[in-house]
């Protein structure tokens, strides 16, 4: 079957590949799941991966396979497997369990390993999606990595025991950011999103549906619209762009949080007024947190977030949809999109048609 690779460490080596077709009876007991892959998004981590600057080739591999963020739905089940059948839409979850003591309680995305395993075949990894959901189901784990860090924030604020946030800031309106703010709006708080291009534009749009206030950084700094909306109970930092965290640090609320999110590869040095920022964390109880991956209980409140969302914003979704790009074989395109394009949310892979869905063509 085709493939999408790359040769980790060398820049710019994204090729269409030939893999043998994996069968359910690889996985022992009986427990296999064959999923044929229908969409896959990409990100900026496919992005820094291409570009050399992470990522790595699975023991005994040169090359390593791209996608992440995958959508399919179940062909064959082994002999043993109960909880799917053939035909069921399926997200899948990128880390699987590595050696740390939190990998072995089912929470793989706080391994302290060095090394962690990001993909999956095996049925634990797999999660169900409604057929309701299945033209959106590609945003799944973009909204599960969202979901954990919103999640982890309340769970550290239960440290104050009567936190009640207010005012959120979102850095950064591209997919994280669309759907942070979605989910913080699931949860009845006062959003304000920032972006570096001015209004108006499809993300800002889609934020204003949503009652999101959204503001350009080309306007205004952080620092000026926390003085203006905030201060800020919640801070999610998603940007890329490191710097901002230390900005975050500074304006954000007493017994506020930061949650940071951005997978920087860089090596970018700045200079933080570190005096100020620490006494504003010791005097004000701040917290900042890092969030990367999410286990399978974010998956799952991912997608009740999904399906309200659909109830709430009908049609909110799939406007994020953006950038479909038919087959495999198109892998230059994807590429490019990724880099280069200007206006897009989500760019994403239709592998295979989604039956009863609209085809690439059609949405595009
Ligand atoms: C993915 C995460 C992953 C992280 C680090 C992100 O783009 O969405 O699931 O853990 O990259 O590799
Ligand atoms: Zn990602």
């Amino acid at each position: 079957m085709k493939a999408i690779a790359v040769f980790p460490g060398k820049a710019g080596s994204v090729h269409l590949s030939q893999v043998p077709k994996p069968h359910v009876a690889d996985v022992p007991n009986g427990r296999g799941i064959l999923v044929k892959i229908l969409r896959v998004g990409v990100d900026g981590t496919d992005k820094e991966i291409n570009a050399a600057e992470y990522g790595a080739a699975p023991d005994g591999s040169d090359y390593l396979i791209l996608g992440h963020e995958s959508f399919g739905r179940v062909e064959e089940i082994g002999p043993r497997v109960t909880e799917f059948k053939p035909g069921d839409y399926v997200a899948l979850t990128v880390r699987r369990p590595g050696s740390s003591l939190y990998d072995q309680i089912g929470t793989y995305d706080m391994t302290t390993d060095d090394t962690y395993f990001e993909r999956g075949i095996n049925l634990r990894y797999i999660i169900r999606v409604p057929e309701n959901l299945k033209e959106v189901g590609v945003l799944m784990e973009p909204m599960s990595v969202a979901q954990k860090a919103i999640e982890q924030a309340y769970r550290i604020q239960q440290r104050l025991r009567v936190w009640r946030p207010k005012r959120v800031a979102v850095l950064g309106a591209s997919t994280l950011g669309l759907l942070s703010s979605l989910v913080l709006r699931l949860r009845g708080l006062e959003v304000t999103a920032f972006g570096n291009t001015m209004p108006p534009f499809l993300n800002s749009r889609l934020l204003e549906e949503l009652g999101v206030r959204y503001v350009s950084t080309k306007e205004t700094s952080l620092t000026d619209v926390s003085a203006k909306y905030g201060p800020f109970d919640l801070i999610l930092e998603g940007t890329g762009y490191s710097p901002l965290v230390f900005e975050a640090m500074n304006v954000l609320a007493k017994n506020g949080v930061l949650a940071m999110v951005s997978v920087t590869g860089g090596s970018r040095q700045v200079e933080v007024p570190a005096d100020k920022i620490n006494l504003g964390f010791v005097l004000g109880n701040k917290v900042a947190f890092g969030s990367v991956n999410a286990n399978r209980e974010y998956f799952e409140s991912g997608v009740k977030d999904l399906s309200t969302a659909e109830l709430q914003y009908p049609g909110w979704l799939k406007k994020l949809l953006t950038h479909p790009v038919k087959g495999l074989e198109n892998y230059q395109e994807i590429i490019r999109l990724l880099t280069d394009s200007k206006g897009s949310i989500k760019v994403y892979c239709e592998v295979a048609a989604i039956e009863g869905a609209q085809t690439a063509a059609a949405a595009s």
